[in-house]
């Protein structure tokens, strides 16, 4: 099996871009098949600097790697269109010496002529086809010597002459059975006049050369599968398996996700951050956002494939063991960002402490907070990973660790507070220095043994000692707390506030 990705360098990966890769990658492993990258830049006036090295960064970042490529070479290289230009005009001519094809000479102004003429007669949304070619400027129309004539001097493209009177059908592995008569085709364009092949083309010859046997694309290729079959016909080239995985829908379903929805309802829709060379307008990523690539990973290949288990989480490898294109399904998939989360979430909990410390501490340190040491990192982590679903929500749940409280606490926080413990801490304060050793277990000991002994409630006690190590009510495991605290910050704190309640220590 040897499968492609053949996006072009026009801006930033979309995340339905990177669910394509995904799938071609997925069934590349799978089989022990090869998986090669293609950048389609043969329209140059869409050309985007930088969107190349784009969308190989965010597909690495995903863990999606290629056996062939523009980075890596190959054995079909060069793998820029752009650069294998010479190539294709070859083949355009071969078509045309064959019959299928024709040398067009129509200026702009000629074709928008046709149009206009044909739709006052009627016809609905012309094009260049079986009706109207026999009275436009081509190598059909034309006397041979003209044609010669005009090829020596002018501009000209060349055409794919659609055949009249046939079917053409070809079956898609996920769809089925497609068929499109030609009468519902138009004469494209091959080659330009600049010498550059079209889409097309350029897209047919080189999945030929590169010996692809799957082209696996997105949905809004399906219209241009009966040109392509009918090229391999005219080249009488093998034809690939073809399959066209389903659009990506909004989430209320109404319509193909685009990167306006993703604005609107405040969720990324590239795998990484985009500055858009043009505008300056920079568009957030999923790795921004504080997502794994594991989970976004695991979440767009259930955006359209069913598992054949009841079962969501996987890690890349086991969705290598389980996906296969039979259970992609034909409708449209609709993106659900709560979804996302929720699988990012999964993940997030599986994840090695240790290098979830990796990840985070690059964000601390980028949001300039107090250094910590690594085992104080993991413990933080430790802390608030449960209920993260995002890393960034991570370093939020630990606020308390780099923001202490300011005293006096606001006064509804102020009103939650036990007097009777208030007025007892600087006793318990002076045992807490003593004790040994310092972890969560012992402080609990300690804490429930002086509640009791003191007749104090634990239900009172604990949100008092909250308020005053954390200015807050809820959170981690307070014991968890005060034991990455230390003992030093624990006791600075809790001094602090109770020089603000006016009790002092009695030493
Ligand atoms: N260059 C096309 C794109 O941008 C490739 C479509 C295909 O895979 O054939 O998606």
């Amino acid at each position: 099996m040897v499968v492609r990705f053949a996006p072009s360098p026009t801006g930033p990966l979309h995340i339905g871009g990177v669910r394509t890769a995904l799938y071609n990658y997925l069934l590349a492993r799978k089989h022990g098949g090869r998986f090669i990258l293609r950048i389609e830049d043969t329209d140059q006036t869409r050309f985007v600097p930088g969107a190349e090295e784009y969308i190989i960064e965010a597909l690495t970042w995903c863990g999606i790697e290629f056996d062939e490529g523009p980075h890596i070479g190959g054995p079909h290289a060069p793998y820029r269109q752009s650069e294998r230009k010479a190539l294709y005009a070859q083949y355009a001519h071969l078509l045309v010496e064959r019959g299928w094809a024709y040398y067009a000479f129509d200026t702009e102004s000629e074709l928008e002529e046709m149009r206009q003429r044909f739709e006052a007669a009627g016809m609905v949304a012309p094009q260049y086809n079986a009706v109207t070619r026999p009275y436009m400027k081509n190598s059909l129309t034309l006397p041979p010597e003209e044609v010669q004539e005009r090829l020596r001097t002018q501009p000209y493209v060349v055409r794919f002459l659609v055949p009249r009177g046939r079917e053409v059908r070809f079956y898609d592995e996920i769809r089925g059975w497609v068929s499109v008569h030609t009468k519902e085709m138009d004469d494209k364009v091959l080659l330009k006049s600049d010498g550059m092949p079209t889409y097309h083309l350029a897209n047919v010859v080189d999945d030929h050369l590169m010996r692809v046997t799957h082209v696996i694309r997105g949905e809004e290729w399906l219209p241009s599968t009966p040109l392509h079959v009918l090229l391999y016909e005219a080249f009488g080239w093998e034809r690939p398996k073809f399959a066209h995985l389903p659009l990506l829908l909004r989430p209320d379903g109404g319509g193909k996700l685009s990167k306006r929805d993703g604005d609107q309802l405040g969720f990324p829709v590239f795998p990484l951050q985009w500055r858009d060379p043009q505008t300056g307008e920079t568009s957030e990523g999923y790795r921004e956002r504080g997502f794994l690539p594991e989970g976004v990973v695991n979440y767009l290949a259930l955006l359209g494939w069913h598992p054949a288990e009841e079962r969501e989480i996987f890690t890349i490898d086991e969705l290598i063991e389980a996906f296969s294109l039979e259970r992609v399904s034909k409708a449209g998939a609709r993106f659900d960002f709560e979804k996302a989360r929720w699988v990012n979430q999964q993940h997030l909990r599986a994840l090695p402490l240790r290098r979830l410390a990796e990840l985070i501490r690059p964000l601390w340190e980028s949001r300039r907070l107090p250094p910590v040491p690594e085992n104080s990192l993991m413990a933080l982590i430790e802390l608030a990973r449960e209920r993260a679903t995002l890393l960034p929500e991570i370093i939020e749940a630990v606020r308390f660790y780099y923001e202490p409280p300011t005293f006096p606490l606001p006064d509804q926080q102020g009103a939650k507070l036990n007097l009777a413990l208030v007025e007892e801490l600087p006793e318990w304060i002076g045992e807490l220095v003593e004790l040994e050793p310092w972890t969560a277990e012992d402080v609990e000991r300690f804490i429930r043994r002086k509640a009791e002994a003191r007749g104090l409630p634990i239900g009172k006690v604990l949100p008092t000692l909250r308020l005053a190590l954390t200015g807050d009510v809820s959170g981690p495991s307070l014991y968890k707390i005060m034991e990455v605290l230390g003992r030093g910050e624990t006791i600075t704190r809790l001094e602090r506030f109770l020089a603000a309640y006016g009790v002092q220590r009695q030493v």
